[in-house]
């Protein structure tokens, strides 16, 4: 896996600002709701979005994230749940998507969609989260797509250098936390 073309940092790690990372944090969402719509043999429609929303429990997360992307709200006129933050349809389905189904892939630690899909809201929405927040899943989100997870001491020790002021690059340069075997394969493939 090589560095983005456009940023030059690692695949994902430039988002939301460069463009070429942004679109691969969002083909994941996207990709995912096109496997649905192609497993249930259905049409790209908003009103599918809106039943998706309605019930979001039994869909997976990438399903009604990207249903919510298709829909507009009323009171900022963003993509439901990506305005900013403050405006109080967008906090409530921001908080309402969580109720998604999180299945784990084969063979990756436990958990570790959760983590996918964390890093990616934070990715695709960096202005609803803080600078500290954006950085860790700029420098996380490669290593829980390639499956692995980071333990708690693991974590704490990178947010620990975030708060001392370590930039992107230097977590990089550190590999900070120490993973073994950094896997940048982008997913899905
Ligand atoms: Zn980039
Ligand atoms: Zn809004």
């Amino acid at each position: 896996m090589e560095r983005c073309a456009e940023c030059g940092r690692w695949p994902y790690g430039g988002a939301p600002e460069c463009r070429r990372c942004l679109a691969l944090a969002d083909s994941v969402v996207e990709n995912g709701y096109q496997a649905f719509l192609a497993e249930h043999g259905l049409d790209d429609d908003p009103a599918l979005a809106e039943m998706i929303v309605d019930e979001i429990k039994g869909y997976d997360w990438r399903v009604v994230d990207a249903a919510y992307e298709r829909l507009t709200c009323t009171e900022c006129g963003n993509s439901r749940g990506r305005g900013p933050s403050g405006c109080g349809p967008c906090d409530l389905d921001e908080g309402f998507r969580y109720a998604a189904r999180e299945v784990d892939r084969p063979g990756v630690m436990s958990r570790n969609e959760h983590a996918i899909r964390v890093g990616i809201a934070v990715l695709r929405n960096g202005h609803r989260h803080s600078p500290m927040a954006l950085l860790s899943w700029q420098i996380g989100l490669p290593l829980v797509l390639g499956g692995q997870m980071p333990t708690t001491p693991q974590a704490q020790a990178v947010r620990a250098r975030i708060n001392k002021g370590a930039t992107y690059e230097e977590l990089a340069a550190a590999r900070v936390p120490d993973y073994t075997g950094w896997d940048f394969s982008p997913w899905p493939p």
